[in-house]
Protein backbone atom coordinates (compact mmCIF):
# COMPACT_ATOMS: atom_id res chain seq x y z
CA UNK A 1 0.00 0.00 0.00
CA UNK A 2 1.31 3.46 -1.13
CA UNK A 3 2.46 4.87 2.07
CA UNK A 4 2.23 9.02 2.79
CA UNK A 5 5.15 10.70 4.03
CA UNK A 6 4.29 14.61 4.87
CA UNK A 7 7.75 16.78 3.89
CA UNK A 8 7.96 19.81 6.26
CA UNK A 9 11.24 21.53 5.20
CA UNK A 10 11.13 24.86 7.92
CA UNK A 11 13.47 27.54 8.10
CA UNK A 12 16.89 28.17 7.75
CA UNK A 13 19.00 24.75 6.04
CA UNK A 14 15.82 23.04 6.40
CA UNK A 15 15.49 23.15 3.14
CA UNK A 16 18.34 22.90 1.72
CA UNK A 17 19.19 20.04 3.86
CA UNK A 18 15.58 18.41 3.08
CA UNK A 19 15.61 18.82 -0.93
CA UNK A 20 19.12 16.18 -0.82
CA UNK A 21 16.74 13.76 2.01
CA UNK A 22 14.14 13.89 -0.83
CA UNK A 23 16.33 12.87 -3.95
CA UNK A 24 17.50 9.82 -1.92
CA UNK A 25 13.86 9.07 -1.33
CA UNK A 26 13.11 9.05 -4.90
CA UNK A 27 16.24 7.03 -5.73
CA UNK A 28 14.85 4.22 -3.70
CA UNK A 29 12.63 1.82 -4.90
CA UNK A 30 9.53 2.53 -2.03
CA UNK A 31 6.16 3.20 -3.22
CA UNK A 32 5.37 6.77 -1.23
CA UNK A 33 3.51 9.35 -1.83
CA UNK A 34 4.96 13.02 -0.39
CA UNK A 35 3.22 16.40 0.26
CA UNK A 36 5.23 19.36 1.19
CA UNK A 37 3.94 21.94 4.05
CA UNK A 38 5.51 25.15 5.45
CA UNK A 39 6.24 24.48 9.47
CA UNK A 40 8.30 26.85 11.26
CA UNK A 41 9.40 30.87 11.02
CA UNK A 42 8.29 30.51 6.88
CA UNK A 43 4.42 29.13 7.80
CA UNK A 44 4.22 32.49 10.49
CA UNK A 45 5.25 34.69 7.62
CA UNK A 46 2.99 33.25 5.52
CA UNK A 47 -0.02 32.23 8.00
CA UNK A 48 0.66 33.82 10.79
CA UNK A 49 1.16 30.31 13.02
CA UNK A 50 4.33 27.92 13.23
CA UNK A 51 1.64 25.25 12.90
CA UNK A 52 -1.20 25.99 10.36
CA UNK A 53 -4.12 23.81 10.56
CA UNK A 54 -3.27 22.80 6.75
CA UNK A 55 0.37 21.50 8.21
CA UNK A 56 -0.96 19.79 10.85
CA UNK A 57 -3.64 17.89 9.28
CA UNK A 58 -1.27 16.57 6.83
CA UNK A 59 1.21 15.47 9.40
CA UNK A 60 -2.29 13.67 10.95
CA UNK A 61 -3.02 12.11 7.93
CA UNK A 62 0.68 10.61 7.17
CA UNK A 63 2.27 7.61 8.23
CA UNK A 64 5.50 9.30 8.98
CA UNK A 65 6.80 13.07 8.31
CA UNK A 66 10.25 14.35 6.91
CA UNK A 67 10.62 17.28 9.45
CA UNK A 68 13.59 19.82 8.71
CA UNK A 69 14.28 22.37 10.65
CA UNK A 70 12.60 25.44 12.62
CA UNK A 71 14.12 28.42 14.02
CA UNK A 72 15.24 32.29 13.23
CA UNK A 73 16.83 34.92 15.47
CA UNK A 74 14.20 37.41 14.02
CA UNK A 75 11.54 35.34 15.84
CA UNK A 76 13.29 35.94 19.42
CA UNK A 77 10.41 39.06 20.17
CA UNK A 78 7.25 37.18 18.89
CA UNK A 79 5.20 36.31 22.10
CA UNK A 80 6.33 32.01 22.70
CA UNK A 81 3.46 30.47 21.28
CA UNK A 82 4.23 32.10 18.04
CA UNK A 83 7.87 31.16 17.97
CA UNK A 84 8.57 28.50 15.19
CA UNK A 85 10.05 26.13 17.61
CA UNK A 86 6.03 25.57 19.26
CA UNK A 87 5.62 23.61 15.75
CA UNK A 88 7.74 20.43 17.23
CA UNK A 89 6.30 20.98 20.68
CA UNK A 90 2.50 21.12 18.93
CA UNK A 91 3.21 18.28 16.43
CA UNK A 92 4.65 15.98 19.31
CA UNK A 93 1.48 16.50 21.31
CA UNK A 94 -1.24 16.15 18.36
CA UNK A 95 0.25 13.29 17.07
CA UNK A 96 1.34 11.74 20.98
CA UNK A 97 4.94 11.26 19.72
CA UNK A 98 6.04 9.78 22.97
CA UNK A 99 9.02 7.80 22.16
CA UNK A 100 11.95 9.80 21.23
CA UNK A 101 15.21 7.69 19.77
CA UNK A 102 18.20 8.99 19.81
CA UNK A 103 21.11 7.08 17.87
CA UNK A 104 24.67 8.76 18.52
CA UNK A 105 26.55 7.21 15.84
CA UNK A 106 30.39 7.82 15.45
CA UNK A 107 31.78 6.23 11.59
CA UNK A 108 34.89 5.31 12.59
CA UNK A 109 36.50 7.59 9.52
CA UNK A 110 34.97 10.47 11.67
CA UNK A 111 36.43 9.45 15.23
CA UNK A 112 38.88 12.12 15.51
CA UNK A 113 36.36 14.79 15.72
CA UNK A 114 34.91 13.32 18.92
CA UNK A 115 36.01 15.64 21.98
CA UNK A 116 37.14 11.77 23.14
CA UNK A 117 39.86 10.20 22.32
CA UNK A 118 39.52 8.13 19.28
CA UNK A 119 39.91 4.54 20.69
CA UNK A 120 36.61 5.52 23.35
CA UNK A 121 34.32 6.24 20.19
CA UNK A 122 35.43 4.48 17.46
CA UNK A 123 32.39 3.09 15.89
CA UNK A 124 30.65 3.90 18.62
CA UNK A 125 26.75 3.44 17.82
CA UNK A 126 24.19 3.65 21.37
CA UNK A 127 20.75 4.23 21.30
CA UNK A 128 19.01 6.41 24.02
CA UNK A 129 15.35 5.76 24.22
CA UNK A 130 14.15 9.25 25.37
CA UNK A 131 10.27 9.08 27.17
CA UNK A 132 9.14 12.74 25.49
CA UNK A 133 5.30 13.63 26.31
CA UNK A 134 5.82 13.48 30.19
CA UNK A 135 7.76 13.94 33.75
CA UNK A 136 8.42 16.87 35.28
CA UNK A 137 8.26 18.76 31.97
CA UNK A 138 4.37 18.21 32.15
CA UNK A 139 3.52 17.82 35.16
CA UNK A 140 1.39 19.56 37.10
CA UNK A 141 0.79 21.42 39.77
CA UNK A 142 3.90 23.67 38.97
CA UNK A 143 4.65 27.96 38.97
CA UNK A 144 5.82 30.11 42.05
CA UNK A 145 4.04 30.27 45.44
CA UNK A 146 4.61 32.10 48.69
CA UNK A 147 5.37 29.52 51.61
CA UNK A 148 3.63 29.09 54.79
CA UNK A 149 5.55 27.18 56.73
CA UNK A 150 8.83 25.50 56.98
CA UNK A 151 12.48 27.19 57.41
CA UNK A 152 11.42 29.53 54.23
CA UNK A 153 8.22 30.54 55.28
CA UNK A 154 7.20 33.69 53.60
CA UNK A 155 9.27 33.42 51.01
CA UNK A 156 8.49 32.68 47.30
CA UNK A 157 9.16 29.28 46.01
CA UNK A 158 9.51 28.11 42.35
CA UNK A 159 8.57 24.18 42.07
CA UNK A 160 7.26 21.96 39.19
CA UNK A 161 5.81 18.53 39.68
CA UNK A 162 7.62 15.10 38.50
CA UNK A 163 5.22 11.73 38.28
CA UNK A 164 4.84 9.16 35.63
CA UNK A 165 1.60 7.10 34.96
CA UNK A 166 2.05 3.57 35.08
CA UNK A 167 0.71 3.37 31.14
CA UNK A 168 3.60 5.93 30.38
CA UNK A 169 6.05 3.83 31.79
CA UNK A 170 4.66 0.45 30.25
CA UNK A 171 4.63 2.20 26.74
CA UNK A 172 8.16 3.46 26.65
CA UNK A 173 9.55 0.61 27.82
CA UNK A 174 8.30 -2.16 25.42
CA UNK A 175 9.21 0.35 21.97
CA UNK A 176 12.82 0.18 24.46
CA UNK A 177 12.71 -3.62 24.46
CA UNK A 178 11.54 -4.02 21.01
CA UNK A 179 14.32 -1.43 19.67
CA UNK A 180 16.93 -3.77 21.71
CA UNK A 181 15.95 -6.78 20.65
CA UNK A 182 16.65 -5.82 16.62
CA UNK A 183 20.38 -4.65 18.10
CA UNK A 184 22.46 -6.07 20.54
CA UNK A 185 19.69 -6.94 22.98
CA UNK A 186 21.25 -5.34 25.70
CA UNK A 187 18.85 -2.49 27.79
CA UNK A 188 19.84 0.33 30.43
CA UNK A 189 17.28 1.68 32.16
CA UNK A 190 18.64 5.01 33.49
CA UNK A 191 16.53 6.43 36.74
CA UNK A 192 17.12 8.43 40.10
CA UNK A 193 15.86 5.38 41.99
CA UNK A 194 17.81 5.90 45.12
CA UNK A 195 15.91 9.63 45.79
CA UNK A 196 12.97 9.53 43.84
CA UNK A 197 9.75 7.99 43.90
CA UNK A 198 8.74 8.82 40.40
CA UNK A 199 11.74 6.63 39.84
CA UNK A 200 11.44 3.84 41.76
CA UNK A 201 7.89 3.58 40.61
CA UNK A 202 9.64 3.60 36.90
CA UNK A 203 12.29 1.12 37.51
CA UNK A 204 9.59 -1.05 39.10
CA UNK A 205 7.13 -0.96 35.59
CA UNK A 206 10.19 -1.57 34.02
CA UNK A 207 11.62 -4.59 35.77
CA UNK A 208 8.20 -6.11 35.57
CA UNK A 209 7.82 -5.42 31.73
CA UNK A 210 11.34 -6.95 31.00
CA UNK A 211 9.35 -10.64 32.04
CA UNK A 212 7.75 -10.20 28.56
CA UNK A 213 11.46 -10.11 26.71
CA UNK A 214 13.69 -12.89 28.46
CA UNK A 215 15.96 -12.22 25.53
CA UNK A 216 16.84 -8.92 26.10
CA UNK A 217 19.03 -8.86 29.39
CA UNK A 218 18.37 -5.52 31.23
CA UNK A 219 20.36 -3.14 33.51
CA UNK A 220 19.55 -0.64 35.96
CA UNK A 221 21.61 2.69 36.15
CA UNK A 222 21.50 6.18 38.60
CA UNK A 223 21.73 9.32 35.85
CA UNK A 224 24.90 10.44 37.49
CA UNK A 225 26.57 6.95 36.84
CA UNK A 226 24.88 7.09 33.59
CA UNK A 227 26.39 10.53 32.95
CA UNK A 228 30.13 9.20 33.87
CA UNK A 229 29.87 5.85 32.11
CA UNK A 230 28.93 7.97 28.91
CA UNK A 231 32.17 9.81 28.86
CA UNK A 232 34.13 6.93 30.36
CA UNK A 233 33.04 4.13 28.45
CA UNK A 234 30.17 4.73 26.16
CA UNK A 235 30.66 1.35 24.25
CA UNK A 236 29.78 -0.20 26.64
CA UNK A 237 26.11 0.90 26.11
CA UNK A 238 23.59 -0.37 23.50
CA UNK A 239 19.83 1.13 24.46
CA UNK A 240 19.08 3.27 27.35
CA UNK A 241 15.82 3.96 28.34
CA UNK A 242 15.07 6.92 30.35
CA UNK A 243 12.35 9.11 30.98
CA UNK A 244 12.15 12.81 29.11
CA UNK A 245 14.17 15.19 31.73
CA UNK A 246 17.40 12.69 32.41
CA UNK A 247 16.55 11.79 28.79
CA UNK A 248 16.98 15.52 27.65
CA UNK A 249 20.62 15.68 29.02
CA UNK A 250 22.22 12.52 28.40
CA UNK A 251 21.16 12.43 24.65
CA UNK A 252 22.62 15.70 23.96
CA UNK A 253 25.63 14.52 25.68
CA UNK A 254 25.91 11.34 23.77
CA UNK A 255 25.66 13.63 20.46
CA UNK A 256 28.77 15.23 21.49
CA UNK A 257 30.51 11.84 21.74
CA UNK A 258 30.41 12.23 17.87
CA UNK A 259 31.88 15.77 17.67
CA UNK A 260 29.61 16.76 14.84
CA UNK A 261 26.14 17.98 14.89
CA UNK A 262 25.79 17.47 11.37
CA UNK A 263 25.13 13.67 11.22
CA UNK A 264 23.13 12.84 14.32
CA UNK A 265 19.11 12.09 13.02
CA UNK A 266 16.59 11.07 15.50
CA UNK A 267 13.00 9.82 15.38
CA UNK A 268 9.67 10.20 17.67
CA UNK A 269 7.22 7.68 17.16
CA UNK A 270 3.76 7.39 18.55
CA UNK A 271 1.75 3.83 19.50
CA UNK A 272 1.00 3.53 15.84
CA UNK A 273 4.37 4.01 14.70
CA UNK A 274 3.86 7.03 12.99
CA UNK A 275 6.87 9.26 13.37
CA UNK A 276 8.86 12.28 12.86
CA UNK A 277 12.28 12.19 11.79
CA UNK A 278 14.59 15.36 12.03
CA UNK A 279 18.04 16.21 12.03
CA UNK A 280 18.99 16.59 15.77
CA UNK A 281 20.54 20.31 15.28
CA UNK A 282 18.62 23.35 14.51
CA UNK A 283 18.29 25.25 11.31
CA UNK A 284 21.53 27.18 11.22
CA UNK A 285 20.92 30.44 10.26
CA UNK A 286 24.55 32.00 10.03
CA UNK A 287 25.00 28.97 6.89
CA UNK A 288 21.53 29.20 5.81
CA UNK A 289 21.51 29.85 2.09
CA UNK A 290 25.41 29.05 1.54
CA UNK A 291 25.24 26.04 0.36
CA UNK A 292 27.85 24.29 3.19
CA UNK A 293 25.18 22.43 5.71
CA UNK A 294 25.80 18.61 6.09
CA UNK A 295 23.02 17.20 4.84
CA UNK A 296 23.61 13.42 6.37
CA UNK A 297 21.80 13.56 9.51
CA UNK A 298 18.51 14.55 7.28
CA UNK A 299 19.89 12.05 4.85
CA UNK A 300 20.10 9.28 8.53
CA UNK A 301 16.69 10.58 9.37
CA UNK A 302 15.34 9.05 6.29
CA UNK A 303 17.11 5.72 7.19
CA UNK A 304 15.38 5.71 10.20
CA UNK A 305 11.80 6.90 8.93
CA UNK A 306 11.98 3.24 6.38
CA UNK A 307 13.29 1.15 9.82
CA UNK A 308 10.26 2.40 12.33
CA UNK A 309 7.51 3.87 10.19
CA UNK A 310 7.77 2.06 6.85
CA UNK A 311 9.46 -1.51 8.43
CA UNK A 312 12.03 -1.42 5.55
CA UNK A 313 15.26 -2.29 7.21
CA UNK A 314 16.82 -3.53 4.30
CA UNK A 315 16.38 -0.08 2.86
CA UNK A 316 17.30 1.73 5.73
CA UNK A 317 20.52 -0.17 6.14
CA UNK A 318 21.26 0.36 2.43
CA UNK A 319 21.11 4.27 2.85
CA UNK A 320 23.16 3.97 6.16
CA UNK A 321 25.80 1.90 3.89
CA UNK A 322 25.56 4.71 1.27
CA UNK A 323 26.43 7.34 3.76
CA UNK A 324 29.34 5.16 5.71
CA UNK A 325 30.65 4.64 1.53
CA UNK A 326 30.79 8.21 1.36
CA UNK A 327 32.77 8.96 4.35
CA UNK A 328 34.89 6.07 3.69
CA UNK A 329 35.28 7.37 -0.14
CA UNK A 330 36.74 11.35 1.61
CA UNK A 331 33.86 13.39 1.21
CA UNK A 332 33.53 15.91 3.56
CA UNK A 333 30.95 19.01 3.89
CA UNK A 334 32.83 22.01 5.24
CA UNK A 335 32.01 21.43 9.23
CA UNK A 336 33.69 18.21 8.62
CA UNK A 337 36.46 18.97 6.53
CA UNK A 338 40.18 18.52 7.45
CA UNK A 339 43.50 18.43 5.29
CA UNK A 340 43.30 15.31 2.76
CA UNK A 341 39.55 14.98 2.54
CA UNK A 342 37.28 16.17 -0.12
CA UNK A 343 35.50 19.36 0.61
CA UNK A 344 31.79 19.22 -1.13
CA UNK A 345 29.00 21.28 -1.06
CA UNK A 346 25.27 20.24 0.34
CA UNK A 347 24.13 19.28 -3.16
CA UNK A 348 27.66 17.66 -4.25
CA UNK A 349 26.95 15.05 -1.15
CA UNK A 350 23.88 14.52 -2.17
CA UNK A 351 25.10 13.75 -5.50
CA UNK A 352 27.82 11.27 -3.83
CA UNK A 353 25.13 9.48 -2.04
CA UNK A 354 23.05 9.03 -4.82
CA UNK A 355 25.85 7.28 -6.59
CA UNK A 356 26.90 5.67 -3.32
CA UNK A 357 23.27 4.20 -3.81
CA UNK A 358 23.43 3.03 -7.05
P1 LIG B 1 21.95 24.96 15.41
O1 LIG B 1 21.94 23.50 15.62
O2 LIG B 1 21.05 25.49 14.37
O3 LIG B 1 23.44 25.44 15.07
C1 LIG B 1 24.54 25.29 15.97
C2 LIG B 1 25.85 25.37 15.15
O4 LIG B 1 25.99 24.15 14.39
C3 LIG B 1 25.87 26.50 14.14
O5 LIG B 1 27.18 27.01 14.05
C4 LIG B 1 25.51 25.84 12.83
O6 LIG B 1 26.05 26.48 11.69
C5 LIG B 1 26.08 24.44 13.00
N1 LIG B 1 25.27 23.43 12.29
C6 LIG B 1 24.05 22.97 12.64
N2 LIG B 1 23.60 22.08 11.75
C7 LIG B 1 24.57 21.97 10.81
C8 LIG B 1 24.69 21.21 9.60
N3 LIG B 1 23.73 20.36 9.19
N4 LIG B 1 25.82 21.35 8.87
C9 LIG B 1 26.79 22.18 9.26
N5 LIG B 1 26.74 22.92 10.39
C10 LIG B 1 25.63 22.82 11.16
O7 LIG B 1 21.62 25.61 16.82
P2 LIG B 1 21.44 27.15 17.20
O8 LIG B 1 22.37 28.01 16.39
O9 LIG B 1 21.51 27.21 18.66
O10 LIG B 1 19.94 27.47 16.79
C11 LIG B 1 19.54 28.05 15.54
C12 LIG B 1 18.03 28.06 15.46
O11 LIG B 1 17.56 26.71 15.41
C13 LIG B 1 17.35 28.67 16.68
O12 LIG B 1 16.25 29.44 16.25
C14 LIG B 1 16.91 27.46 17.49
O13 LIG B 1 15.80 27.74 18.30
C15 LIG B 1 16.57 26.50 16.39
N6 LIG B 1 16.59 25.07 16.76
C16 LIG B 1 15.71 24.28 16.10
C17 LIG B 1 15.73 22.92 16.33
C18 LIG B 1 14.77 22.07 15.54
O14 LIG B 1 14.24 22.51 14.53
N7 LIG B 1 14.53 20.82 15.94
C19 LIG B 1 16.65 22.35 17.21
C20 LIG B 1 17.58 23.19 17.85
C21 LIG B 1 17.55 24.55 17.60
Amino acid sequence: MTKKIAILPGDGIGPEIIEQAKRVLSALPVDIDTETAMVGGAAYDKHGHPLPEKTLELAKNSDAILFGAVGDWKYDSLERDLRPEQAILGLRKHLGLFANFRPAILFPELAHASSLKPDLVAGLDILIMRELTGDIYFGQPRGVRVLDEGPFKGEMQGFDTMHYAESEVRRIAHVAFQAAKKRNKKLCNVDKANVLETSQFWRDIVTEVAKEYPDVELTHMYVDNAAMQLVRAPKEFDVIVTGNLFGDILSDAAAMLTGSIGMLPSASLNASKQGLYEPIHGSAPDIAGKGVANPLAMILSVAMLLRYSLDMSPLADKVESAVSSVLRQGYRTPDLYQEGTIKVSTSEMGDAILKALN
